[in-house]
């Protein structure tokens, strides 16, 4: 018989998490079943406090569900320590945020290296050349943060993410602060790099248009998974948020 394949990237199985206890308690992911399949670009949407950001966060490690499980590849991630988890982020997965979270002090080449250094390795300044390149930012290596547009420094942000050669890539409202012509250009960047190097994008998005880059849009709701679209353009999917979001009156 063949060998056991798996072509899931991310796998979340029943995950709940919630927040406080009693009465007070928060459940911001509620059973949440969810596979990210290697090689794919999926889209995570739905209203304010649906539970979005709290399951990039624990797909990918930064957080921990309070019931059920996350695979990563075929690594368990529920039973591993705080060093363990921290050393895995690390090397197998990466994380852009709306506010970029560069280091000011540094260059964009000293925070594209960052990880590596903080892996205890030493980077290698083709390396580090090389993944600036990919992200179109190849003149722009010894400029500090304050020194770049916001397009710009999300691209840096996004090169120190590929860095490692993560198997899957996070983004938590990777265009949110940017305009729509430099949050376009990271679109494609993001696609780009799942057609050309196979690579797994999870992102969440307000915007329809940017949704519509990806394969597959998952709709949150309350916590839950409420419905996807494959496929879908950006009408299609605005239509759907619209059903989605409650009417205010
Ligand atoms: P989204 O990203 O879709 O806006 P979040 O994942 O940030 O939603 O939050 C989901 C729900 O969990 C919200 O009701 C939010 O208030 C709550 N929540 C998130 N983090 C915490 C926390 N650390 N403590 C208490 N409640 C939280
Ligand atoms: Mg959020």
């Amino acid at each position: 018989m063949g060998e056991h394949v798996n072509n899931d990237a991310v796998r979340l199985r029943s995950v709940t998490r919630r927040h406080g206890s009693g009465g007070a308690s928060v459940t911001a992911l509620d059973q949440v079943s969810l596979t990210f399949p290697r090689g794919t670009f999926t889209a995570v949407m739905g209203p304010s406090g649906s539970g979005k950001s709290t399951l990039l966060q624990c797909a990918a490690g930064l957080d921990r569900p309070t019931s059920g499980s996350v695979t990563l590849g075929d690594t368990e991630l529920t039973g591993l320590s705080e060093t363990e988890l921290t050393l895995l982020r690390r090397a197998r997965v990466g994380f852009v945020f709306q506010a970029f979270n560069l280091l000011p002090a540094l260059t964009a080449e000293q925070n594209v290296a960052l990880p590596l250094r903080l892996a205890g390795r030493r980077p290698k300044k083709a390396r580090v050349r090389a993944v600036l390149e990919e992200v179109g930012l190849a003149d722009r290596a010894r400029h500090r943060p304050t020194e770049l547009s916001g397009g710009q420094q999300q691209r840096v942000a996004l090169a120190r993410a590929l860095i490692t050669r993560p198997e899957v890539l996070f983004g938590d409202e990777p265009t949110g602060a940017l305009d729509s012509r430099t949050g376009r250009a990271v679109l494609a960047l993001l696609r780009g790099m799942v057609d050309r190097d196979g690579r797994t994008v999870v992102m969440v998005t307000h915007d329809p248009v940017a949704a519509s880059c990806a394969d597959r849009v998952v709709f949150l709701v309350d916590g839950r998974v409420s419905g996807e679209l494959i496929g879908a353009s950006a009408g299609d999917i605005a239509a759907r948020m619209t059903d989605l979001e409650a009417a205010p009156c």
